[in-house]
Formats: C-alpha cells, structure tokens, sequence
C-alpha cells in the first residue's frame, strides 16, 4: 500500500511558506496522545448506521419511484464579488493552533488507483458559487485517510461501484473565501474560517458514487452541495434507490474509520483529522516524490 501511493513532498515546501508557521518545523512526528491534542469542540456525530453487508441486503428490486436523472447544480447568491473575496483570502491568515501535530503526508487520490474517480468542483465552475477556485483539478488526503478511501474504493469496487471524489484537502483560503460569499442564513454548509474545516487538515473528503460499468455518477437524494433538507444524511424523502445509494456509500466509509456530517451526506471526516494541522498550501505547491 505505502509504495503504491504517491508520497508527496509537502514538509519540505511548507516550511518555505509563510503561512506553514503553524506547522512543526521538524520530521515527522510520532502519533500524539490523546492529552496532547488540541483542545476541540467534540464533533457531532452521527450514530453509527448499519453495517455495509445490512445495508447491501436492503437494496430495493426496482427503482419504481421516480429517482431523476440527475439533479441541477445549486448555487448561493455570493455576497461579494470573486475578485474581492480572492484579495481578501490572500491577505487574511490561518488562525495560531496550539499543539503538537503529525507532520503532513499528503497523498494524492485517483493516481495510483485510476478506479477512483474524480469530478472536482471547485476547479471547474459547476459548483455553488459559480466560480473555480482551484486551477488544478486534484485531490489530497493525509495518508491514513487516503489509505481508508483505497480501501472504501475495494469494498465498492465488489459490488459494481466506484467512489467520485469531488473533493478533499482544500486550502484554508478556499474555506475563507466560501464562508464569506455565502449568506449568513446559508452558513451551516460552510466551514468558519476562524476555526478552519477537517477539510484544511487533510482528513475530509467529500465523495459519492458511480456506475463502475457506466461510468454514470450515481443519482442521489441531493445534488452535491446542495443546501437543503434532502442533504441530510437521514433525509426520508426522495427515491427509495436514492437513499439506499446514499446509505450504502456510507457504510461503506463507516467500515473504514470515517463518519458523515449530520447535514451533508456528501462529506466525511477522517478519524485521524485532529493529528493534523490546518493547511493553506495550494495545489500547485504539492510536488510528488516517490
Ligand atoms: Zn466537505
């Protein structure tokens, strides 16, 4: 598995970058106690959903109640515009973290594994500003997390489904800017830049599911990024094949030390995410080593 991943020269290039302050500026370091952690709001968590092999056994004979072809993209009414939330996400810092942390091992999804598929939003602009905000369309986990997902991507794989990454590590900047072009009625489905997202840590990854035959994205009860009711994990409306696709790609996770947010069914975070510090380092600067 180690050799199979693609290692990627991040320490290095961070300690060169004056937003990298927060991270220790040694090798790695070893897995820290649970004493020496970062004091944190303890994440709401969902209770653990039925198992993958429960789950399979539910799948409905037919789709007979109407699941769309697919759902249009949702868009907010951003409060600024692009130009002016980018100044701002430039000058602005990532907030001080107290602690010790692993050193950063970023690993990029879909390489090695061309199975994984990737449709990354926020390099393209089909996403809910209408904007891209990466210029390359790439995916990162910290190395744990990455190794859960080649595994999620097995179990899957089994079955005649494949894992569509539409996001994971996401440079805090990018956090920054989403929280301060999104309406304050909206701002549950983003991140506080003044606390950061397990997303800048490298432990979130947001995903759903296609056809492995097809290559079809799976049809959902909602679109990604949707901020609605039906983006709950435990939303009861939609098709009965729409959210047993949504429950089996969560079990899927579960089994492999991830949880979903209670109002994304899109997003999971990686158990390992306290480890690691927030990151503000682009795409561009995640170099790969062998
Ligand atoms: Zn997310």
């Amino acid at each position: 598995m180690r050799k199979s991943l693609v290692r990627l020269a991040v320490l290095g290039m961070a300690l060169a970058t004056p937003a990298m302050a927060i991270v220790p500026a040694r090798g790695a370091a070893p897995p820290q106690g649970a004493e020496s952690r970062p004091a944190k709001v303890p994440p709401k968590v969902l209770a653990k959903g039925p198992s993958f092999d429960e789950v399979w056994k539910l799948r409905p004979a037919a789709d007979t109640d109407g699941t769309p072809e697919s759902i249009p993209t949702f868009r907010i009414k951003p409060l600024k515009p692009v130009d002016e939330l980018r100044a701002e996400a430039g000058r602005a810092r990532p907030p001080h973290e107290k602690g010790a942390f692993r050193a950063p091992d970023l690993v990029e999804l879909g390489v090695t594994d061309p199975t994984i598929k990737r449709d990354i939003r926020y390099a393209t602009t089909n996403n809910f500003v209408g904007t891209a905000f990466y210029t390359q369309a790439r995916a990162f986990l910290q190395r744990p997390a990455a190794e859960a997902v080649v595994r999620v991507q097995a179990r899957l794989r089994a079955r005649g489904f494949g894992l569509l990454i539409h996001d994971a590590y996401r440079p805090w900047a990018v956090t920054k800017m989403f929280w301060d072009a999104t309406p304050e009625a909206q701002r549950g489905f983003v991140a506080n830049p003044a606390k950061g997202s397990r997303h800048n840590r490298g432990c979130a990854v947001d995903l759903s599911l296609y056809d492995l035959k097809t290559g079809t994205p799976i049809v959902m009860p909602s679109g990604y990024d949707e901020f609605s009711d039906r983006a709950s994990p435990t939303f009861p409306g939609g098709s009965a094949l729409a959210r047993w696709h949504r429950d089996l790609l969560r079990a899927a996770m579960e089994a492999e030390g991830f949880w979903v947010n209670d109002n994304e069914w899109w997003h999971f975070d990686h158990q390992d995410f306290e480890h690691y510090p927030i990151l503000d380092v682009p795409f561009e600067k995640l170099g790969q080593t062998r």
